[in-house]
């Protein structure tokens, strides 16, 4: 399959991602579940006007899956979904370039500013690369007849083919990096630790955010 190039712009935010030597790489989740959140919203609000989308409130949740084994994080909604074509526009562009705009402005120390644009702005869907070496994002749009699946091993580009899946929403998979001397990425697959950041940065978010607890 043929891979295609992130733009400019992205390439650059998904650089200092991937090299970050951010010590806040934890904020992944964060994104990642406010992400969610605002698909779960969007599916919601269109469901108020639009007879053809059912979203019963009770049903909308959020989902997050540890794999030790395989060393993947996913999470999962069952919001607005994306098609090929918005799996393409949003996440193989960066809408916020203001945070890039900031990082020029402010060059002095290439260090240094990369941990004050991630510390003030947040930088969305691309910090998961602070954590992972391949991201898979599996979309449904609402409505639609097919299935997406966007996936990406970072700045050499990303691939979006077509697959299955039942239902509206997203999947995210995070493949974890290897744990380094400094870094230790195998504490995200411990439900302890998850539950502590989803109470940390997610408090707020209005949906359930529900793990499926293992039988050890
Ligand atoms: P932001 O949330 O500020 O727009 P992000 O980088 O976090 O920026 O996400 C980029 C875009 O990707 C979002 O605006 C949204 O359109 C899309 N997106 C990301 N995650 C999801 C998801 N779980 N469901 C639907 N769309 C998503
Ligand atoms: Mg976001």
């Amino acid at each position: 399959m043929r891979k295609k190039q992130f733009k400019a712009e992205s390439k650059k935010l998904l650089d200092m991602m991937i090299n970050s030597i951010y010590t806040h790489k934890e904020i992944f989740l964060r994104e990642l579940i406010s992400n969610a959140s605002d698909a779960t919203d969007k599916l919601y609000f269109k469901s108020l006007t639009d007879d053809s989308i059912k979203a019963d409130k009770d049903s909308l949740k959020i989902r997050i899956d540890l794999d030790k084994e395989n060393r993947t994080i996913k999470v999962s909604d069952n919001g607005i979904g994306m098609s090929a074509e918005e799996l393409e526009n949003n996440l193989g562009t960066i809408a916020k370039s203001d945070s890039l705009d900031f990082k020029k402005e402010n060059a002095d120390d290439d260090n240094a500013k990369d941990i004050e644009v991630i510390g003030q702005f947040g930088v969305g869907f691309y910090s998961a690369f602070m954590v992972a070496d391949k991201i898979e994002v599996v979309s449904k749009a609402v409505g639609a007849d097919v299935a997406n699946k966007w996936s990406s091993t970072g700045v050499d580009g990303y691939t979006v083919e077509e697959c299955e899946k039942d239902s509206n929403g997203t999947v995210i998979t995070l493949y974890l990096k290897e744990d380094t001397e400094n870094e230790n990425y195998s504490q995200y697959l411990e439900q302890y630790k998850i539950q502590e950041l989803v109470k940390k940065y997610s408090d707020y978010i209005r949906y359930p955010i529900v793990m499926e607890m293992s039988k050890e």
